[in-house]
């Protein structure tokens, strides 16, 4: 059955290159309908008299996880896919194309929340893959290739301590048994047990037994959708972000050891105080980064022993520095080791003894060229519609993220990027976390977009021959 004026697979010509791609329109209100009765499981915090203005609380492989999972694997049959659970729970659901052997294009992310999260975090990703097959399906479009979503499990590593862990498992870059054994950060049951994830995969009955590796689910490529959880798409009010990568980071521990002496007795000139000179460190690495176009970040400052009238002998303090390009870090850090050498020993008084220990190193993640070629040219086909409120005429832009996701690690074993959405004030990991239904809409456009630009490079350069 054709709709919206394309012909389907069934029609005269029965061929996919026929098909224009900008008459295959997302249904928007479809796509919010799917979001907000997802939403039901897991639901809390809630903000607002309407029923969508709650937050979430679908910590991963909880009660409410189970539910989201069954709902989402019920909504993919109907879609006439083939699903798939692997050993980290992984749900995959595959909508095959006419090469059916050939690994599929996979649109995925996450569906799990922070405790206090929001709607949009990972759930717009998942919501709007679905989208883009009942799309598919409802047109009776025969795709080149196979064409699927996945939810990975446990991304937000906020139950499980270990971020993007099961898509880290299916690149191989993580051990199953490190993934398995994880245990929860807060007790869950009533016997105040730490259950492991590898337990509550089994408790809601998703732990599957398919290998969790790209070996055993080769992708042809992966594209996510997702909020870009900061500010800069709508103070610009641009409309879509076409990403390129992912800003690199390191974490650091310093500790600063000085001497514990009386706050009144001891003179300036005698003292050897860790936690002035700690704060001076902070204040020189925001600086130092600034000067780099990078960000640092101190989240954690402990001081011992912790007295009122008695300077800190030690002080341990965190560093988080970023930014966009590898090199570029790599200056500030050895910057901030300089600066931080001369500071704790010639400008502290009688001088302090600084340690450094990395937690994190996380280089620079570059998406693949023909992933950010199709997600481009489906972006600016989609804004061309749209009213234009941006200031300088263009209402996508290129973008780096500022946080990791699933996609960091696809990119290890097959091509991808990623699409960003507008987030209301930039915030996310909060109840009110915010993207309009418009731009929900758009975000999905432009995955469909992508997609069958992609699919339709495959079979030009020979994927299928
Ligand atoms: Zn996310």
């Amino acid at each position: 059955m054709a709709t919206n004026g394309v012909n389907g697979t069934n029609g005269v010509n029965g061929t996919y290159s026929k098909h224009d791609f900008s008459s295959l329109k997302v249904n928007e209100s479809r796509l919010m309908d799917a979001i907000h009765t997802g939403c039901k499981y897991g639901a809390a915090h809630r903000y607002g008299d309407h029923p969508t203005e709650t937050g979430m609380a679908r910590l991963s492989l909880n009660d409410a996880d189970k539910q989201i999972r069954d709902w989402f694997l019920a909504t993919a049959e109907t879609l006439n896919c083939k699903t798939s659970v692997d050993q980290m729970g992984n749900l995959f659901a595959v909508r095959p194309g006419r090469n059916s052997e050939a690994p599929p294009i996979m649109m995925g992310s996450h569906l799990d929340t922070q405790p206090t999260g929001g709607r949009y975090d990972g759930i717009l990703g998942v919501n709007s893959a679905l989208e883009v097959l009942k799309v598919l399906h409802e047109n009776n479009m025969e795709t080149e290739g196979s064409i699927g979503v996945v939810n990975w499990t446990n991304e937000e590593g906020a139950r499980f301590p270990m971020m993007a862990v099961s898509s880290g498992v299916w690149a191989e870059a993580v051990p199953l048994e490190t993934a398995w054994n994880l245990a929860e950060v807060s007790p869950s049951g009533e016997d105040g047990e730490k259950r492991t994830m590898k337990q509550e995969l089994e408790r809601i009955g998703y732990l599957g037994e398919q290998p969790a590796s790209y070996k055993a689910f080769p992708m042809a490529c992966h594209f996510e959708v997702h909020i870009e959880q900061g500010p800069s798409l709508e103070i610009e009010k641009r409309r879509v972000g076409v990403v390129k990568g992912v800003q690199a980071f390191k974490w650091f521990e310093i500790t600063v050891k000085g001497r514990d002496s009386h706050a009144g007795t001891t003179p300036y000139h005698a003292r050897m105080d860790s936690m002035l000179c700690a704060a001076k460190l902070i204040v020189e690495s925001n600086k130092i980064s600034k000067e780099h176009g990078g960000l640092s970040t101190t989240g954690i400052v402990t001081g011992q022993p912790g007295s009122i009238n008695t300077m800190a002998h030690t002080v341990t303090f965190t560093l988080d520095i970023r930014h966009t390009q590898d090199d570029k870090l790599a200056e500030i850090e050895k910057s901030c080791r300089t600066a931080f050498s001369r500071i704790a020993e010639k400008e502290s008084e009688k001088g302090c003894k600084i340690e450094w220990k990395e937690l994190v190193d996380s280089p620079a993640v570059n998406f693949h060229a023909d992933c950010i070629a199709a997600v481009e040219a489906s972006a600016k086909e989609v804004v061309q519609e749209l009213p234009m409120t941006a200031d300088d005429g263009q209402l996508w832009r290129y973008m780096i993220s500022g946080a990791g996701h699933d996609s960091c690690y696809t990119n290890r074993r097959c091509p991808t990027s990623m699409i960003f959405t507008p987030t209301k004030d930039g915030i996310s990991h909060n109840p009110v976390e915010y993207c309009s239904p418009e731009d929900c809409a758009i975000g999905a456009q432009v995955l469909l977009g992508a997609v069958l630009r992609y699919d339709k490079m495959r079979a030009e350069r020979g994927d299928f021959a």
